[in-house]
């Protein structure tokens, strides 16, 4: 059976433990240019779904560090008295930058005592022996968790919205943070354009049989969001956006492919809502997650 990730860090911390968007301050490779393909394009406008917020739009943007935590904090204790965070770095790429402002800024985070785990999105092309070593280091503190956004495996889809690496480049990252110990969430979007009901699953499938088992998965349906290169495509050539009811199918059958204990990150997309174009479905939380839930419990 698949956990809940809320199930899961209860059975770890024995309370409910909260996420505190973070900002790194780096940027992304697939949008300043340093990817070139090997045909010589550079990329330069990052994966054609992502907004400018770099796909983390509610991240609190305030330097340094502390001062961003408390900010984050007292946002999420205007609602609940939580005393335990993870501090979540998710918007654009959080392991592409100066290597010691790098260390400087996790080293300060995961060391408070606040701070019970390190989450980190990247991207697989972003783990280079320098980033490998810092990490070493942190996971000595305390756990730390590395997102990565592979979305698909089929490769002409990731060609399609512009990812910038192949399959084997994350095949190689997945296995060097695997030997330090970290854990890796593996992000999957379905309903990605031209994608079969079968490529989703392949994805999953793929994702179900790695060695070591994978850790986590936030499985997402595409969401189209304005200002993206996305929505332009999908306005000159719209293309078939997943409905609640086939999303839903495709979680049912990615609980059934999953191992026992991948912990479940997300179940739908999380775009912001004011940048939201399609589906207009996932903008109705409750009625989705009801949804979802009453297919889905019998697997958790
Ligand atoms: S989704 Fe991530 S990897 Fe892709 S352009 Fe946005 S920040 Fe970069």
């Amino acid at each position: 059976m698949a956990i809940r990730l809320s199930e899961y860090l209860k059975s770890i911390y024995g309370e409910k433990v909260y996420r505190l968007s973070l900002s790194s301050g780096c940027t992304c490779p697939n949008r300043d240019g340093s990817i070139i393909l090997s045909d010589g394009t550079r990329l330069t406008g990052g994966c054609t779904f992502c907004s400018e917020g770099g796909s983390g739009e509610f991240a609190a943007k305030v330097a340094p560090i502390s001062q961003q935590i408390e900010v984050a904090k007292k946002r999420i204790r205007n609602k609940t008295d939580a005393g335990k965070f993870i501090a979540y770095f998710q918007s654009y790429t959080n392991t592409y930058g100066d290597i010691s402002g790098l260390k400087e800024l996790y080293m300060d985070t995961i060391k408070r005592d606040d701070i019970e785990i390190l989450s980190i999105g990247t991207r697989p092309d972003c783990l280079g022996p320098e980033v490998l070593e810092m990490l070493k280091d942190l996971r000595q503190i305390k756990p730390v968790w590395i997102e990565l956004g592979l979305q698909t495996i089929k490769e002409e889809s990731a060609e399609h919205f512009h990812r910038g690496y192949k399959l084997e480049v994350f095949e190689e990252a997945y296995q060097n943070l695997k030997e330090l110990d970290i854990e890796v969430i593996v992000h999957v979007i379905f309903g990605l354009p031209g994608e079969t009901k079968e490529d989703m699953l392949d994805t999953v499938r793929y994702l179900s049989a790695l060695n070591p088992p994978l850790d986590g998965i936030k499985l997402q349906n595409l969401q189209i969001l304005r200002d993206t290169q996305m929505y332009e495509e999908y306005k000159k050539t719209p293309f078939h956006i997943l409905t609640l009811d086939e999303h839903t199918d495709l979680l049912e059958e990615s609980l059934k492919l999953l191992p026992d204990k991948t912990v479940i990150h997300r179940m739908t997309g999380d775009g912001p809502r004011a940048l939201l174009i399609e589906p207009l479905w996932s903008l109705d939380k409750k009625h989705v997650l009801n949804t979802i839930n009453k297919k889905v419990n019998k697997y958790f």
